[in-house]
């Protein structure tokens, strides 16, 4: 369940390994569309998964390498924030892009033998015999073996019992669809980042502690780490973030003032960036307070899967959807997972 980033490379090693899969997915607003797509290999993560992360690039080449364009590349970052001139700030990175990725999918999952459902699952899975039964809209009753979510910030309807460090966030963007020509490009000095299709970010990035926080939050808090990324030919700038108390995604916040405070924040970084008119954009985006994401059995629920919550999704999802894979298909043992302190419970 779900056909963004990881349901859906999730999906490929699952048929790699020759299981029938089908993808269901609700085709609404997905974060991976959104994303600034980094890949932070070197970023870490904590214990063991910190390591496994430096695999990533060669993950995505060998993607590429077996289906074709996913809008990887490697790029450039330019961090803020800090003094200038140490390499510490022009690390190496790679980007994929999320509208190449995006439009590839559908391709590649059906070239593979995926079979795509576009319809939204209605409640939590139902163990019938020998499986689960999911209650699809559109399509009624499906029946499955087994049963992954990889439903981002709508696993937690789909499994209320997930354990409590699965939660999620709202992120906006001011989405640039082409880019601007600028009257006097010179007059911002982050714009000759954009037209080498460099990526900008914070050298402190705040997302990571409001996440960490977000089991003690009495009321919601926002934050705006202000940056760019090369998206197709345009632009994402951004990024705002809100986290909310509790469990409970809620409703969408007010996009004006969203927007308002996002490009308040970007100014900070250059006014002439947060004066472009591009519209507003927001979507839910799970996370795993500790950076830990779920992955791998529900305990007591035979069959049932969980992968979600990535703090770096485009670097760990392709190094950890093999390994769930094979313990999917019986191939590894789930202590392979316990090892990196990814399972639920
Ligand atoms: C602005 C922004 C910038 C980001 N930058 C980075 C970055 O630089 N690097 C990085 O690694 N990560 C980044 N992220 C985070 C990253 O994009 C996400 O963690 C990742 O894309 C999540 O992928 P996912 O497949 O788990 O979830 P999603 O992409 O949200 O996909 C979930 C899918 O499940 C479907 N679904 C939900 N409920 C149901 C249901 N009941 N039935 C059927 N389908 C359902 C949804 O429709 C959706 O298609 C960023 C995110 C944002 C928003």
């Amino acid at each position: 369940m779900g056909g963004g980033l990881s349901g859906s490379l999730l999906a490929l090693e699952l048929v790699e390994r020759g299981l029938p899969v089908t993808l269901v997915d609700a085709a609404e607003a997905k974060a991976t569309a959104l994303s600034y797509g980094g890949v932070a290999w070197w970023a870490g993560a904590p214990g063991r998964l910190g390591p496994l992360l430096r695999e990533a690039p060669d993950r995505w080449r060998r993607l590429q390498g077996r289906h074709g364009p996913l809008g990887w590349r490697r790029c450039g970052l330019r961090l803020h924030g800090g003094g200038w001139g140490t390499t510490l700030l022009r690390p190496p990175f790679a980007q994929v892009d999320s509208t190449v990725l995006m439009a590839s999918l559908p391709r590649v999952l059906a070239a593979a033998g995926v079979e795509l459902r576009r319809a939204r699952v209605l409640a939590p899975p139902r163990p019938v015999a020998g499986g689960w039964k999911l209650e699809l809209e559109p399509g009624g009753p499906l029946l499955a073996e087994q049963v992954v979510l990889a439903a981002g910030a709508g696993c937690r309807s789909l499994a209320p019992g997930l354990p409590e460090r699965h939660r999620a966030s709202w992120a906006g963007v001011l989405v640039l669809p082409a880019r601007p020509i600028l009257p006097k490009p010179a007059a911002s000095p982050w714009w000759r980042h954009a037209v080498r299709r460099r990526i900008v970010q914070p050298r402190h990035w705040q997302r990571p502690a409001l996440e960490g926080a977000a089991a003690g939050l009495q009321e919601e808090r926002w934050i705006v780490d202000a940056g760019f990324a090369p998206w197709g030919e345009g632009l994402l700038l951004g990024q705002i973030s809100l986290v909310r108390p509790g469990l409970d995604t809620g409703e969408p916040p007010p996009p004006e003032a969203m927007e308002g405070r996002l490009r308040r924040g970007l100014a900070g970084l250059d006014p002439l960036l947060a004066a472009l008119p591009a519209p507003y954009r927001q979507v839910p985006v799970a996370f795993c307070a500790g950076g830990l994401p779920l992955v791998g059995p529900l305990p007591g629920e035979a069959g049932l899967w969980v992968f979600s919550g990535f703090g770096g999704a485009f670097a760990q999802v392709p190094v950890l959807a093999p390994l769930l894979a094979d313990v999917i298909t019986g191939v590894a043992d789930p202590s392979t997972l316990a090892g990196l302190g990814v399972l639920a419970g």
